[in-house]
């Protein structure tokens, strides 16, 4: 059942956008999941668009440029392992790869699979409008060009649609304005600015250390203080490369049936909980996690993140390091994080943040004491200062797991949006599609490992799923697969019911929705485990897609 008008423009009448094309799938975004997805569909031989706003491929990586902007898994570890030949050739040459290595090998990835010929760049999709007579989804773009499809893909990415926060004045700013997930390609030379960032959230921790070694002065606006992690990052030893490559295919499986997509070093010597050995054996643990750098203290204990006192256990220590680096104590105090568990926000990884309130040239202002009240043409005012600025950064993050979903007008069976569907939360059946929008699939969606998980092994899983799927449902000549509203109900309360086990809704935080006033406050990721939620979705695949119905 594949469409062989790919790149065929059919008739139309005066009153249609100029181009009509039909396609088995378009996908959306061209980022490591959108990339992926073209790969697998050519390999089953249907005609796919791959639509992507940005000039070029990379997504995240394409987009976020920021001074400092690096990986927080490991480069062997942050890859696609579907191609043993790419997995083995490519040569990673840091531990943490940068953005602009990470960028490399996805041009890379384009070009090896020849992937461009069917992406169009610089293309917004606007609107996906699933046709009932014809069972295809009509596809609008920003450039008025409406193409058709059997099946569409959303690989639009959890953290791609950038948070602007409302701040009065914002406009009437007459120095420059960045967000750092939308870096100007061309160098920013912050050298003898006046530089604010606003925010100190995985992003800010990595640009702040960057941007303080050139601008003149640095005013850090914090709002909460993050828990953070030193990288240490290093270059990547040929040995420890090859080391890696020799096994890769055990410790990729490893990292699929982990609990975050990663092969985290439990505590062999230790029992489960942080709260079972002595405070000097916890001590050590936690110095080793330390030195070793990176998100492995998550992995320390195993009820770090479901037990309070546990956690208090990690978070003490960590305080207790943001004491040791930052000199001045009134700093050190304002860094330091209380009134939520380590790592219900996202864990950050630096290289020197902490170290960096140590420099003249940097100010911490504390806007919960002294909130911003307005940007003015030549800065920015709070509460009780003013402050004159060349430049101010927003590193305020993302409408994160939703929002490049929802800022498209996607309209299913009987119209209905997903935009109202979603307006008291998304509801998903595993992430992967929502009841009453048919053929629409979701990458990494809400309700899915996603975000806390390795990201790449969490959007390969999808992608062999979803190819999977249709070539199953081609194999039955089927015109629609669609969740049940049962098996979605179902699995909303479960991921629900799992993330309240945790300190994860504890917390406000974007995996809560929280840093978007108006969002829907609730639990967007699924907290059960990568290697558990895989072997879910396989049985429902076994099951002839159990909780989904199938119109032949
Ligand atoms: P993206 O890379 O976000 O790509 C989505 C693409 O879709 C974008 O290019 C976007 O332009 C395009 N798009 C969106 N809407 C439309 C539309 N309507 N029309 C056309 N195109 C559209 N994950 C980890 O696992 N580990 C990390 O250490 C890590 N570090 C990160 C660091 C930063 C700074 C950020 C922002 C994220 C990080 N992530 C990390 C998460 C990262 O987003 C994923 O790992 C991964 O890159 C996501 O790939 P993706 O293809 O799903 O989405
Ligand atoms: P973020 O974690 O949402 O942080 C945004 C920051 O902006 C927070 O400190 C937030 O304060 C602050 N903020 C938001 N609105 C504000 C306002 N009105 N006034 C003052 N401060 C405000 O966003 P992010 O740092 O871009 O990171 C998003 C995610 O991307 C990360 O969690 C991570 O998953 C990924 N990421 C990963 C890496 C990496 O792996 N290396 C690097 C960067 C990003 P509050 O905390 O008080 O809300």
């Amino acid at each position: 059942m594949s469409d062989t008008s790919s790149s065929e423009f059919v008739e139309t009448d005066a009153s249609e956008p100029e181009s009509r094309r039909t396609f088995d799938v378009v996908v959306v975004g061209a980022g490591f999941a959108g990339l992926y997805m073209l790969h697998r569909l050519r390999g089953l031989g249907l005609s796919a668009l791959v639509f992507e706003a940005a000039g070029g491929v990379g997504g995240t990586w394409f987009w976020n440029r920021y001074p400092g902007a690096r990986c927080d898994f490991e480069s062997l570890v942050y890859s696609y392992s579907f191609s043993e030949e790419l997995q083995q050739e490519w040569e990673w040459t840091e531990r943490y790869p940068s953005q602009e290595e990470i960028l490399r090998y996805l041009n890379h990835v384009a070009d090896r699979f020849d992937l461009r010929r069917d992406i169009q760049l610089d293309t917004r999709v606007t609107s996906a409008v699933f046709d009932e007579a014809t069972d295809r989804w009509q596809i609008r773009t920003n450039r008025g060009e409406q193409v058709s499809a059997r099946y569409c893909v959303m690989a639009t990415g959890c953290l791609s649609d950038p948070y602007v926060p409302d701040i009065k004045g914002i406009d009437t700013f007459e120095g420059k304005t960045y967000h750092t997930g939308r870096w100007p390609h061309e160098e920013v030379d912050f050298s003898g600015q006046r530089v604010a960032v606003i925010g100190t959230g995985s992003t800010a921790v990595q640009a702040i250390p960057e941007i303080a070694k050139q601008a003149s002065e640095l005013v850090v606006l914090q709002r909460r203080p993050s828990f953070s992690m030193p990288a240490r990052n290093a270059p990547l030893s040929p040995d420890a490369q090859r080391e890696v490559k020799a096994d890769y295919t055990a410790h990729r499986q490893a990292a699929r049936e982990s609990l975050f997509g990663l092969e985290l070093r439990v505590n062999e010597n230790t029992p489960k909980s942080a709260l079972q050995v002595s405070p000097e054996e916890r001590q050590r643990e936690y110095e080793e996690r330390w030195a070793e750098g990176g998100v492995g203290i998550m992995a320390a204990f195993a009820d770090l993140l479901v037990n309070k006192e546990a956690n208090d256990t990690a978070a003490d220590f960590l305080r207790g390091k943001i004491r040791e680096i930052v000199h001045d104590p009134a700093v050190a105090e304002l860094l330091t994080p209380t009134g939520y568990p380590f790592a219900s926000k996202r864990l950050c990884v630096d290289s020197e943040y902490f170290e960096t309130f140590n420099r003249d040239n940097v100010t911490l202002i504390d806007v919960k004491a002294s909130p911003i009240e307005e940007i003015t043409p030549s800065g920015l005012r709070t509460r009780d200062a003013a402050y004159e600025l060349d430049s101010i950064v927003f590193a305020t993050g993302f409408d994160a797991m939703t929002g490049a979903v929802t800022s498209v007008d996607i309209q299913g069976r009987d119209g209905t949006t997903l935009r109202e569907k979603w307006a008291d939360g998304p509801r998903t059946y595993l992430g992967l599609a929502s009841a009453g929008f048919p053929n629409l699939f979701l990458i990494t969606g809400p309700g899915s490992p996603s975000v806390l998980s390795n990201m790449i092994v969490s959007i390969e899983q999808h992608v062999d799923w979803i190819a999977d799927c249709i070539a199953y449902l081609d194999g039955r000549d089927a015109r629609r697969i669609e969740p049940t509203a049962e098996a979605e109900q179902a699995w909303v309360a479960h991921v629900a019911e799992v993330g309240g086990y945790t300190l994860f809704p504890t917390t406000d935080s974007w995996y809560m929705g929280s840093n978007v006033p108006g969002k829907a406050r609730t639990f967007m990721p699924y907290i059960g485990g990568v290697g558990a939620y895989r072997s879910k979705c396989d049985d429902v695949a076994a099951k002839d897609y159990e909780g989904f119905s199938v119109t032949v």
